[in-house]
């Protein structure tokens, strides 16, 4: 028997790291070992390619070097925002009210939810449209009620939907609230200018843009006040504690300049692959609806509802034929309950358990997508077949 093909569509949940980016880290796992705080040369090679890191996202992100802290991931810089930012309204005796969405990944979410629930934080969560889009009139009026932090996903991870953030940051701003965004899934897709976008602070992870799993960024605006979440050294301005990673810093930051310099190719490349995906599904499965919004959605991004399937058994007939999809956020794979993001963009319960998520990269072809439909059109029909005759 010959080896199952495999076809990864999950690319929302994880990159493969670019071999360039690999190339850039391999040093500093050998030869530049030294600390990066440390005095001595050792110290200060690390030390200088942790900087131009810092200078190269910037760059990017169109803010002064010292407005980046590096961190582990892009949960804890979704943490450092929304704790840093709540802890330093209270301390300081302003509004700590937090504002945020239904359609946050947990990493804000739960943050959100912890805040209020051990420390009384008023939290507020603003209603979506059924695309996924916020509603600019409820979040308004959200803002007019005073508080610390607006927190509002950039580009859904379980929808693909692309929020309008410069208008949002305008109204945050208006009422003197701080706005803050989780750019994980844009990261290397969308625009990342923070002065454009107009936010406070805003959330990138590696390896969501072919780098290193377990690094991040918070772009944190100058001026603004946060209480460091994580205490220990004086590392990143005491903003985050913790020895450098220098090879995943490196490695993030020469994977954002690929991003970027390479965006038009790759972009057009994720379009082209994703809508061959919409067009077949919609085509060929009758019992799918597009989910998120029909244009403002990240480019490498499918998403549908499959009425009357039961997602988790679909990914497990997928695998069985060797590709990888997604019926929600990657943290929730195995976990029976219904997408939460779903239910709160209005589906039923058994529409949240019927979500499919695919995700193309820079690896995806033609030929990928056409075994992908192939694969999806019977695994549907022999989970629809099992299903009547157990209604039998
Ligand atoms: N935010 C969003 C929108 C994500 O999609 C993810 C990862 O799936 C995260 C945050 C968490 O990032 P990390 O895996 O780096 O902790």
């Amino acid at each position: 028997m010959g080896a199952i093909r495999q076809v990864y569509l999950d690319h929302s949940a994880s990159t493969p790291v670019d071999p360039r980016v690999i190339e850039a880290m391999l040093p500093y796992f050998g030869e530049v070992y030294g600390n990066p705080s440390s005095a001595h040369r050792f110290g200060s090679r690390a030390e200088r390619a942790i900087e131009d890191a810092r200078i190269s996202v910037a760059g990017i992100l169109n803010c002064q070097p010292s407005e980046v802290i590096f961190t582990s991931c892009g949960t804890e810089s979704d943490n450092l925002a929304i704790r840093g930012a709540g802890w330093s309204a209270r301390h300081r005796g302003k509004p700590s009210r937090l504002v945020t969405s239904p359609i946050e990944h947990s990493a804000v979410t739960n943050t959100v939810d912890q805040m209020g629930a051990l420390m009384d934080f008023d939290t507020e969560i603003v209603p979506v449209d059924k695309f996924g889009a916020i509603d600019v009139g409820k979040f308004t009026e959200a803002c007019q009620s005073r508080g610390a932090l607006a927190s509002i996903i950039y580009a859904s991870n379980e929808l693909g939907t692309i929020q309008d953030l410069p208008l949002l940051s305008r109204i945050a701003h208006g009422q003197g609230m701080l706005m803050h965004t989780d750019a994980v899934q844009a990261g290397g897709q969308l625009d990342l200018d923070v002065e454009r976008l107009g936010v406070d602070m805003l959330s990138l992870s590696a390896h969501k843009f072919y780098g290193p799993k377990g690094v991040g960024l918070l772009y944190l605006k100058d001026g603004v006040e946060l209480a460091p979440s994580q205490s220990g050294g004086s590392h990143e301005h005491g903003m985050r504690a913790g020895t450098h990673n220098t090879a995943f810093i490196v490695g993030m930051a020469k994977a954002l300049e690929l991003a970027y310099e390479e965006n038009d190719e790759r972009l057009k490349h994720f379009r082209q692959m994703r809508d061959l995906l919409i067009h077949g599904i919609l085509d060929r499965l009758p019992c799918a609806a597009l989910s998120g919004h029909p244009d403002r959605r990240l480019p490498s991004h499918a998403s549908f509802i499959l009425h009357g399937i039961d997602a988790n058994a679909l990914m497990m007939h997928l695998d069985m034929a060797g590709v990888a999809a997604s019926s929600g956020s990657a943290c929730k794979t195995g976990n029976p309950e219904p997408s939460e993001i779903l239910l709160g963009v209005g589906y039923s319960e058994e529409e949240a358990k019927s979500g499919l998520r695919l995700s193309v990269g820079l690896q995806s072809s033609e030929d990928d997508i056409s075994y992908a439909l192939d694969a999806l059109e019977t695994a549907v029909e022999k989970l629809g077949r099992l299903k009547r005759e157990m209604a039998r």
